[in-house]
């Protein structure tokens, strides 16, 4: 049952109980129906349940691009296909309602933009088809950074191990695109390289059930600076058509850091769902991130959100906290750029530790995970 509809049972149920409870009570049970609504989370699975009058879903749950919630104020950012250009003021008028009574906003804003192509196609460049290796993959995410060294590898490798451990027990695979610095098997503790069969396909190694292939297996990362456009086709072509990643839920791609020729080539040639951003909350880093952002969006694949790393540190001893490189930065970024803010992890020594030595510390990543599911139906 659709959380609209458990909005609806809940105010079906107050009119029943009127006689029991007196006048006051259908106000007091809607206000804790309302109340049910006022986090980030409900409210996205409430708007992406409204169906129109056929029963067919409004919207999919990644056009919702983003959602800020200020004081009694509900910023709404939806991302229409050109297909619902007609219908746009009738899903806003819906949806508006089924805020209106489900929520306790005053101030309901929307803002409605249109891409050329569908959000089931986002990225027009794609050719999933000819990429027979990800035929079973419902959802390619990238995961990336303006800049090098803000832990883009680290986030990308324990968000991998966060959806796998999900409760939902989804299937998922990493793709470390990162030709400058090729870390994730080091990451997840994986030596040994992948088999090729007779045919030429490329079993991909496997921890812990998450399915893994490097770009580093092809590669020399010392001539990593040398590649250009052409050869990084050619080698995500591999790594996405000749690799036998079978059912997959989410594939997680890491990216290369930068915006430059490789990262473009690689944006288009996989058929991206949509993009993870990683910060530190630095001003210097969050310009590269916007940059980042500004690419994802020239060819049209949705940003998921923007992810604070290092945003603080508890120190263990003291039990006092610092904000190393600052705190808040990526949060408001995300709420000037009008894309979800996915949370913050903290500069915390278990992280690197474990890292090095090739485990995850799966807490930290576990409601950035939930919001990634959420917004993307792989059920
Ligand atoms: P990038 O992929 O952006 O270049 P990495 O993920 O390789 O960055 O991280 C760089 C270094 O910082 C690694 O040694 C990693 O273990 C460490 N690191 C990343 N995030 C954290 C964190 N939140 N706390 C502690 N160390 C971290």
């Amino acid at each position: 049952m659709t959380i609209a509809q458990n909005g609806k049972k809940i105010i079906m149920q107050s009119k029943k109980k009127w006689g029991l409870w007196g006048k006051k009570a259908p106000e007091l049970h809607r206000a804790s129906a309302k109340s049910n609504f006022s986090d980030e989370a409900s409210i996205r699975d409430l708007i992406a349940s409204q169906k129109n009058a056929a029963g067919k879903s409004l919207l999919e749950p990644d056009q919702i691009q983003s959602l800020t919630i200020g004081g009694d104020r509900l910023t709404v950012v939806l991302e229409i296909t050109q297909n619902q250009l007609p219908i746009r003021q009738s899903i806003e008028t819906h949806i508006r309602e089924a805020l209106r009574q489900n929520t306790a906003f005053a101030d309901i804003q929307f803002l409605i933009t249109a891409h050329k192509n569908s959000s089931s196609t986002p990225n027009p460049y794609a050719h999933k088809g000819e990429l027979a290796g990800i035929s079973k993959v419902k959802k390619i995410i990238a995961v990336a950074s303006g800049k090098g060294g803000v832990g883009k590898s680290t986030t990308a490798v324990n968000l991998a191990v966060a959806l796998s451990t999900h409760a939902q027990g989804l299937r998922v695979g990493i793709l470390d695109c990162d030709i400058y610095g090729p870390s994730v098997p080091r990451m997840m503790g994986i030596q040994q390289k992948p088999v090729i069969t007779a045919n030429k396909k490329i079993i991909p190694l496997e921890k812990d059930g998450i399915k893994l292939m490097s770009m580093g297996f092809l590669v020399d990362p010392d001539a990593a600076n040398i590649w250009r456009g052409p050869m990084v086709m050619g080698a995500v072509t591999q790594m996405l058509g000749d690799v036998e990643w079978g059912e997959l839920d989410f594939l997680i791609v890491d990216m290369p850091p930068g915006t430059g020729d490789a990262q473009l080539t690689l944006s288009q040639r996989a058929p991206l769902a949509g993009a993870i951003i990683v910060s530190t909350p630095q001003d210097i880093a969050l310009i590269d991130a916007r940059k980042a952002i500004a690419m994802f969006r020239k060819i049209n694949v949705p940003i998921l959100g923007i992810i604070e790393n290092m945003s603080y540190f508890d120190c263990p001893h003291c039990h006092g906290r610092s904000e190393i490189f600052a705190h808040g930065g990526a949060r408001r970024e995300a709420e000037k750029l009008g894309v979800p803010f996915l949370g913050e992890i903290p500069l915390d020594i278990k992280i690197r530790e474990n890292c090095d030595a090739g485990k995850t510390v799966n807490s930290y990543y576990q409601s950035i995970a939930g919001k990634i599911i959420s917004t993307n139906n792989v059920t």
